[in-house]
């Protein structure tokens, strides 16, 4: 049986991250993903928005990983020429009640370490989006985005100096929890098994499932899996604005907001559809439900300017309803298996917190 340090299970950004970070501290490192390449599933089904770590539970992991991500993040493409832009978000008050919001919301993101956020008077807001229509507004200058799939590039290409090895087209099937570390069946084309000292599952939606077909992992350790898609909607005209533009928040949502990408196209979403299985089709009567929500921020969307973009799928470990999940990180200590490092319930802010991620998984792989 062939044998390596540390197996990487997944090709997302995490994954990628984790991998690159293993193998920049020494390891051995053999990433499989199932797919044909990297980012296939929701590393290239996201808003690629460079989130500021404002929502979160203060304490939280993923308020922690996402200011820290944030910063590792923006150097990160400063270095290696990723393109991004800091173009900044605006959280937008459209009646006295939600003006009276906007506070707290400061209030939070100054708990979470983001202290950069300016309350606006309306006239601020409009001086910088002309089209927008608002009572008051919160400015937050550290938001961004970036070209995720070339970040997930430079990421791989990292790791590949750093020595670690790509096999694409290789599913793990199962595991077993041995004396002398974890074997693994790769299934596909030539099926084989595998054994190693450390093995990250990063296999996203599908990480429960992998976690379960381990024999010896411990079957309270895994959280259950639920899904929930979120669809876009691309607006076909020309883009008013040049900054996201964010209703104020809803209870179980970020509500209807606005995002573009690096070259100026505008999109809204993503929505909550809480789904049973992976499918991607966006069912263009969704959108209808889309114009009155945009209308209140931006009263002269044109009927018609939307049509169904894409979709992606977040990976939750609570069911609809339930109070909002954290970021779960996994390792011995929880579930008793050395060198086993489980990542579960990966869903926004994962492409920020990606960096800091990867670090907390070489962190507990050292230890
Ligand atoms: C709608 C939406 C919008 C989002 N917007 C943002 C945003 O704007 N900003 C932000 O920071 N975050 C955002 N996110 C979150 C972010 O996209 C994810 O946190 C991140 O992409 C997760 O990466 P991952 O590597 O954990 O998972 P994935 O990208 O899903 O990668 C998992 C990989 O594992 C592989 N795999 C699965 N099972 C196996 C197996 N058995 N064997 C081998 N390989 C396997 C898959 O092929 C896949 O390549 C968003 C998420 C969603 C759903």
């Amino acid at each position: 049986m062939d044998e390596f340090d540390c197996v990487v299970v997944g090709a997302g950004v995490v994954g990628l991250a984790a991998a690159r970070a293993l193998a920049l501290d020494g390891r051995e490192v053999l990433v499989l993903d199932a797919a044909e390449g990297i980012g296939t599933e929701t590393s290239s089904r996201n808003s690629e928005v460079i989130h500021a770590g404002i929502y979160y539970p203060a304490g939280s992991l993923m308020a922690r990983a996402c200011v820290e991500g944030k910063h590792m993040l923006y150097e990160y493409c400063q270095d290696r020429g990723v393109p991004y832009a800091r173009c900044g978000k605006l959280i937008v008050a459209t009646n006295e009640e939600e003006a009276g919001k906007l506070e707290a919301i400061q209030g939070r993101a100054a708990a979470n370490g983001v202290p950069d956020l300016a309350l606006l008077r309306r006239e601020e807001a409009v001086a910088m989006e002309p089209a927008l229509s608002c009572t008051a507004a919160l400015l937050s200058p550290s938001t961004g985005i970036i070209d995720s799939h070339a970040y997930m590039l430079a990421l791989q290409g990292d790791a590949e100096n750093a020595g670690a090895v790509f096999a694409f087209h290789s599913p793990v099937a199962s595991g077993r929890v041995g004396a002398d570390g974890i074997e693994i069946a790769v299934g596909g084309a030539e099926p084989t098994e595998l054994r190693c000292r450390t093995l990250v599952n990063s296999a996203g939606l599908h990480a429960p499932r992998l976690a379960r077909t381990l024999q010896g992992m411990p079957e309270d350790a895994v959280p259950g899996a639920w899904y929930a898609k979120g669809n876009y909607f691309t607006l076909t005209g020309r883009n008013p604005f040049s900054r996201l533009v964010y209703p104020v928040p809803v209870p179980g949502g970020l509500g209807t907001h606005l995002t573009i990408d690096l070259g100026g196209q505008a999109r809204f979403g993503p929505d909550v559809e809480w789904v049973d299985g992976i499918g991607y089709d966006v069912d263009p009567r969704r959108g209808e439900s889309f114009y009155a929500a945009i209308r209140r921020y931006w009263p002269a969307l044109p009927d018609g300017a939307l049509a169904p973009g894409y979709s992606g799928i977040r990976p939750k470990t609570v069911p609809p309803g339930a109070p909002a999940q954290d970021f779960v990180i996994q390792g011995p200590e929880r579930h008793g298996i050395p060198g086993l490092i489980n990542l579960f319930g990966i869903e926004s802010p994962g492409l920020t917190a990606s960096l800091a991620l990867g670090r907390l998984v070489s962190d507990i792989a050292r230890a």
